[in-house]
């Protein structure tokens, strides 16, 4: 006979349905499985044959064929364990496997039978979804993963041995407990609290923060800009269900999320200027997410900004423009999600202090600007904010904490959403800013003489526009005015810098 399971595969963070069929024929016993990188058919004949075994079955002494379809996508992982052994279990019980055409399959075996949790599950499940397969069965231990998914009935199951128990007997065990738990307050270890002085740096970040804007930090050493950077994520407005969801796809396709939990706090990541390509943007034989990615939805710093390579900075383009990056590795692609906020920083010079009232600079005028040139004018319009910093006496004031600051960049965020945007500040096109950006009179006035005297690019114009417009959100009032704007001025420093030199 010949029976069919259905399952899926993962391409990225996207989930593929896949079938798997098949036919147990009289012969000298053999197991073949069709559609399978060879060492994935290896490790998963052994644990599915002893698998069934030590459930309580017999491994049928036959010829045994499966095919999984269709055959021009890549079928690897684990999970693929379960859907195996259910389809030779089916052959078995034909008749009261009532099931079996419309339930996804999706598990790792243990030798021992046990079914095991997998990585990707909820790209899986959304993968069934889109394709109107209504009913699951998945591993226990990823049903608090699982359930995020609405719209799907889930049947968890820890082991063969019961599973193939309520199969025979007609009745699978659906999973009733949709609440979401309540958790304690997921917290970082860091607060801007730790911050002593600042407050132009901070005004600015909140800025960048309540736009979701770029930033550039130009400093001395040891005047806090990483501190600050490594800070930014705690004062983001509270991930929404549909970002943990999102996040949490990606995580669980790298080996950092073992818990089979969501995502609760938007990431921080900061890699080494040393980085490759491929770690930032991902690769690899499993395609997997790079730092990028991982940052998505939250900060990505690259700290010591000029010392990373070319190509690096290069290859921040493609996210930084589209909020997602396509990767081409052994003739397979996929896209993942890189909508994440960069904070960079440097030193304004060689030696670190041009421009410090501390400390002098040592650098001659051509030493200066041979460093500042490092980044290129296409470069630094990727930032829509840069700032210079110099160091504080220590007995300057602390700073707001984290908490006040994200309660103040949470009224800005319901004010735009409450005038119908759906986009974060920095994230307008031409037809938002149309809509959203209204002037006063007099700021109209302003902007048009900025714009004649050829003081703005195009480009440069749109982004006040839109900083001005999250210095008014703050302030939740509807028209932008000419202090907005005139503040917003403040936040191009590096560029009138190098103009001057
Ligand atoms: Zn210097």
């Amino acid at each position: 006979m010949i029976s069919k399971t259905i399952s899926g595969v993962l391409n990225g963070i996207e989930g593929i349905p896949i079938e798997i069929e098949t036919f147990i024929s009289r012969g000298l016993p053999s197991h073949q499985i069709v559609g399978l990188p060879n060492q994935v058919i290896k490790e998963s004949k052994e644990r599915v044959r002893s698998a069934i075994k030590n459930a309580g079955y017999q491994f049928p002494d036959q010829r045994i064929t499966q095919n999984m379809s269709p055959a021009n996508i890549r079928k690897e992982g684990s999970h693929l364990d379960l859907p195996i052994a259910v389809g030779i279990l089916a052959s078995e019980f034909e008749s009261n496997f009532a099931y079996l055409n419309s339930v996804a399959f999706v598990g790792e075996l243990s030798l021992v039978g046990e079914i095991k949790p997998v990585k990707g599950i909820l790209s899986l499940l959304d993968g069934f979804k889109k394709a109107g397969i209504a009913h699951v069965v998945c591993p226990a231990e990823n049903v608090t993963e699982a359930k995020y998914v609405e719209g799907l009935a889930l049947y968890p199951y820890a082991s063969l041995e019961l599973l193939m128990k309520d199969m025979i007997a007609g009745r699978l065990i659906e999973y009733e407990d949709r609440n979401v738990p309540k958790k304690e307050n997921p917290h970082y270890d860091m607060d801007f609290e730790d911050i002593i002085g600042q407050s132009q740096a901070i005004r600015a970040v909140e800025i960048a923060a309540a736009g979701f804007f770029n930033m550039l930090l130009i400093g001395p050493p040891g005047c806090g800009k990483t501190m600050i950077a490594e800070r930014i994520a705690t004062i983001l407005p509270t991930l929404t269900l549909q970002e943990k969801i999102e996040l949490t796809k990606v995580y669980s396709l790298s080996d950092e999320n073992t818990s089979y939990d969501l995502v609760e706090l938007r990431p921080v990541r900061a890699p080494h200027h040393s980085i490759t390509r491929p770690s930032l943007v991902g690769g690899g034989n499993k395609l997997e997410p790079g730092e990028v990615s991982k940052a998505h939805n939250g900060v990505l710093i690259l700290d010591e900004f000029p010392e990373f390579r070319k190509e690096v900075i290069e290859a921040l383009r493609e996210p930084m423009v589209n909020g997602k990056i396509q990767i081409t590795r052994n003739q397979r692609t996929a896209d993942f999600p890189a909508g994440f906020m960069l904070v960079a920083t440097m030193n304004p010079c060689s030696c670190g202090y041009y421009l410090s009232a501390t400390q002098s600079c040592m650098c001659n005028i051509y030493e200066i600007r041979r460093y500042l040139n490092k980044i290129s004018g296409p470069i630094l319009d990727r930032f829509d904010l840069h700032l210079f910093m110099d160091r504080v006496s220590l007995d300057s004031k602390a700073c707001s904490s984290s908490r006040e600051l994200r309660e103040r960049i949470q009224v800005a965020e319901n004010h735009r959403r409450g005038r119908g945007q759906t986009v974060p500040n920095a994230k307008m096109g031409k037809g938002d800013i149309n809509r959203f950006c209204n002037l006063s009179e007099e700021a109209k006035t302003m902007m048009t003489r900025y714009y004649s005297e050829g003081k703005l690019s195009m480009r440069r114009y749109d982004k006040l526009l839109k900083i001005s417009r999250t210095i008014a959100d703050l302030e939740s009032v509807q028209l932008i005015e000419r202090h907005h704007i005139m503040e917003a001025m403040q936040y191009q420093n590096l560029e009138r810098l190098k103009k001057s030199l």
